[in-house]
């Protein structure tokens, strides 16, 4: 039996890691969950898997998750960061899902990583601001880091059995979001309900926008950089519109091993709950005939700067990426706002970088300071934006 700690246990992940629990009872036990404005569902949540605590980021959301259960219940009711970190790093877990969205889930993963916690990582951007800090905090406490992201699944499924040495090059593969085929002067028209429809995945707000800008293809670039130490340079983004290939490793005799499979978050959640074994899951069979044909582009970096960006900030190094990722989480804000228009988002992460003298992470108040300058800075050149135009 594995105790399992959900941190956003709300969210698309979250729901879907759950689901897996709910379909294998006698190998998961839910002992943490955690959820941030959708008290109604957490609420549920608890009543239906008993976690032994749970907790919301304030007091406020705190009581009101406590009106909504019985009183009888008895669940642990937390809250803010003391409690969030008591969710990560419970004795009675084994393995704890980072599913909160956003910087948000650094502190808490790394609270898990410190009370030296496995893994299965989903929130991509707390490797992409602190890479270096996690992966020592991880070979310092001698914990298993989980690729959740179905990229990083797959080339860690096409990993096994290799030595490292010989890999030539990782290929991500991204989908190319709804905008791939639009003409480039209508990207100022694009709405953020339309960019809010993925053709392939059913996925948060957030990371549907980044997936839309292809940021989210550069945040991965930075997080298989760290969770695979290869360089910048072997890791290549293909476009493939059907999302049935989930990324490749290429091997210094040629062999390319991919990992296929129809576009459902559940086969990579299962795999870093389960690993090394697979489980059953209630999912339809990959048809290829159906299909017909896979097809693969090279990126236009002109339609998608954001990816362009986020190499950029790797080669920089340091707090750059950190500060990538504020600026790119305040845009895409601003933009789901109706504040800015879709192609700001890359002008004002771009902007942002270019004030930014990055430095090297020495410990995780580097990494704040750098997350808090990028959104402040973010938001201002935002607002500009708003009265005069980027
Ligand atoms: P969602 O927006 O669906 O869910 C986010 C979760 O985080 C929710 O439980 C939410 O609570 C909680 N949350 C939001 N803000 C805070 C906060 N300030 N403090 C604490 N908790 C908070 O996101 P996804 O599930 O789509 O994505 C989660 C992570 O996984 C992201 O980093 C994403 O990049 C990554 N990922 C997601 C994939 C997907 O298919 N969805 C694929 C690969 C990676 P509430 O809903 O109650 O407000």
């Amino acid at each position: 039996m594995k105790n399992l700690a959900i941190l956003g246990s709300t969210g698309s992940i979250g729901t879907s890691a759950l689901e897996i629990v709910a379909a294998h009872p006698d190998r998961f036990r839910v002992s943490a969950l955690t959820g941030n404005s959708n008290l109604n569902l957490l609420a549920d949540q608890v009543r239906r898997f008993s976690p032994i605590r749970v907790a919301v980021p304030d007091e406020e959301r705190a009581a009101q998750l406590k009106q909504r259960l019985a009183t009888s219940h008895g669940t642990e009711i937390l809250f803010g960061a003391e409690g969030l970190t008591a969710c990560a790093s419970g004795a009675e877990t084994d393995l704890v899902i980072s599913a909160i969205v956003g910087s948000a889930g650094l502190i808490p993963t790394l609270a898990a990583i410190e009370a030296g916690k496995d893994v299965a990582l989903a929130n991509k951007e707390t490797l992409v601001a602190a890479g270096p800090l996690i992966m020592e905090t991880v070979r310092r406490r001698n914990v298993q880091l989980f690729p959740v992201d179905s990229e990083h699944s797959a080339i860690f499924q096409s990993l096994q059995g290799h030595r490292r040495k010989d890999v030539r090059r990782l290929i991500l593969t991204a989908s190319g979001g709804p905008f791939r085929d639009l003409p480039l002067d209508q990207l100022r028209k694009v709405t953020p309900a339309a960019a809010l429809i993925h053709p392939n995945w059913h996925m948060g707000r957030k990371i549907t926008i980044d997936s839309a800008t292809m940021m989210n293809k550069g945040l991965e670039v930075i997080e298989a950089r760290w969770l695979f130490d290869v360089p910048a340079d072997k890791i290549d983004v293909h476009i493939h519109p059907q999302s049935i290939v989930h990324s490749m490793v290429e091997y210094r005799d040629g062999a390319v091993i991919a990992q296929l499979g129809i576009p459902d978050m559940k086969t990579p959640i299962a795999y870093a709950l389960s690993y090394p074994e697979r489980i059953s899951l209630d999912l339809p069979p990959l048809d290829l005939c159906a299909l017909g044909k896979l097809t693969f582009l090279e990126v236009d970096s002109r339609r998608f700067p954001c990816l362009g960006l986020a190499y950029e900030a790797l080669q920089h190094g340091g707090t750059a990426p950190a500060v990538l990722n504020a600026a790119n989480e305040v845009a895409v804000e601003r933009f789901l706002l109706g504040e800015i228009a879709f192609p700001d988002i890359p002008l004002v992460i771009r902007r942002t970088l270019e004030r930014h003298e990055p430095v090297p992470i020495r410990d995780l108040e580097t990494v704040l300071a750098a997350d808090r300058w990028g959104r402040e800075t973010a938001a201002m050149i935002s607002a500009t934006a708003l009265v005069e135009g980027l």
